[in-house]
């Protein structure tokens, strides 16, 4: 990825024009001469693509009205209307969802279908749903640039291949990839639900100010998004980091996937609410119980699992240092209470604990964040300048 700084060089001009379209779509930049300063390029460089955007109706120019006695009205640059639209899809164990989103991530329609309700059980089922979500919203908006398609795992990212997702009726080896391309032909992109979180965290939330940060989904599984070194960490594998299976107990319960003691066995979501539900002879969700979590019994159950996912954590705090932590899916209805001994836990446990403290809290985009990281796989790509429009 592009560090933030641009070339003046002829070679670049496509890199320079996705740069400062990234940086006027995410809120960074609002004027050419904040440009300038941004992107290390000339005066005239960022006049000429920014001409060339306003022509292409990529971006516009809007009149601020400001207080009169500050005298002229700035002119501020900000994406066009016109601009092309991003279509991003969230295959999730209980729905699917679909958005259609401009650059600035606005979400300007949305299609939710409810697993159960919609009677998807299959491969075929799934595939026929999202069509049907997606050709509802291209009647209303042909200018799309592509679709990015957020999913449980396992997927393969570079076959473009939802695997074998656990718990997932009989859905399994799509190449939605392919599938998508050939009947929208458009380009089309796919990665883990988590890693798509932390990509829309990355460039339009919290991440943005930081070069390492993990995106935490707690769920029916347990998995991690990682933002190392300013990008999406992935590699040769294909495969998402698993942090569900970090054991925190070498003689623990036996898990399905070998290990012994791994953290799923302790803190997915079924586990805590059946804990509550047992605890407090209530039979409650695991929504309501965060919601009612100044009980003292329910505050002590997520105390002790953010004490066990603490330990987890901690390897990989040790291991990669990153500077926030943000809890996704589930986590994002955890009580403040709990949220504060994960932190507690996470920043007294770590080796450099004189450094400085390790944020942890709710994603940004709240339920919304995988499905956004959807879009943002495409809006990646045209802010490195690899998609043609
Ligand atoms: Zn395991």
């Amino acid at each position: 990825m592009n560090g933030g700084k641009g070339g003046n060089s002829k070679t670049y001009r496509q890199l320079n024009r996705g740069l400062m379209l990234k940086l006027v779509a995410t809120g960074v930049c609002t004027s050419r001469a904040e440009l300038a300063r941004r992107t290390g390029l000339t005066k005239m460089a960022v006049t000429n693509i920014v001409s060339e955007m306003l022509e292409q109706h990529l971006i516009e120019e809007t009149s601020v009205v400001q207080n009169e006695e500050v005298g002229r009205n700035p002119i501020r640059l900000k994406i066009s209307g016109q601009c092309p639209k991003i279509i991003g899809v969230l295959v999730f164990r209980s729905r699917l969802e679909v958005v259609m989103c401009d650059f600035s991530l606005n979400i300007i329609r949305r299609e939710t279908r409810v697993m159960k309700e919609a009677c998807v059980t299959n491969s075929d089922g799934l595939m026929e749903q999202l069509y049907e979500m997606i050709d509802r919203l291209r009647k209303k908006e042909r200018n799309i640039l592509g679709i990015g398609v957020a999913s449980i795992g396992p997927v393969d990212v570079k076959k473009g291949m939802i695997l074998e997702p656990l718990y997932f009726w009989d859905i399994k080896n799509i190449p939605i990839v392919e599938l998508l391309t050939e009947r929208y032909h458009l380009p089309v992109f796919l990665n883990h639900d988590n890693q798509s979180g932390a990509l829309a965290e990355l460039l339009y939330g919290y991440g943005n100010e930081y070069k390492d940060f993990l995106f935490l989904g707690l769920g029916r599984g347990i998995g991690c998004g990682m933002v190392m070194n300013g990008d999406l960490y992935e590699n040769q594998s294909g495969l998402p980091s698993e942090v569900g299976h970090t054991s925190i107990d070498y003689q623990g319960e036996q898990c399905t996937c070998g290990n012994k003691g791994c953290l799923e066995l302790y803190a997915t979501t079924p586990v805590v609410e059946e804990r509550l539900q047992r605890e407090t002879n209530n039979n409650y969700r695991f929504t309501r119980f965060c919601r009612e979590s100044n009980d003292p019994a329910v505050e002590e159950v997520f105390a002790d699992v953010m004490k066990k996912l603490a330990a987890a954590l901690v390897n990989y705090v040790n291991i990669l240092n990153p500077g926030l932590i943000l809890l996704g899916h589930d986590g994002i209805y955890l009580p403040g209470n709990a949220i504060a001994v994960l932190k507690e836990e996470v920043n007294s446990r770590r080796f450099f604990h004189n450094a400085q403290e390790i944020e942890i809290k709710k994603t940004q985009f709240g339920a919304d964040a995988q499905l956004l990281g959807g879009a943002c796989q495409v809006l990646q790509q045209a802010f490195l300048g690899k998609l043609l429009f």
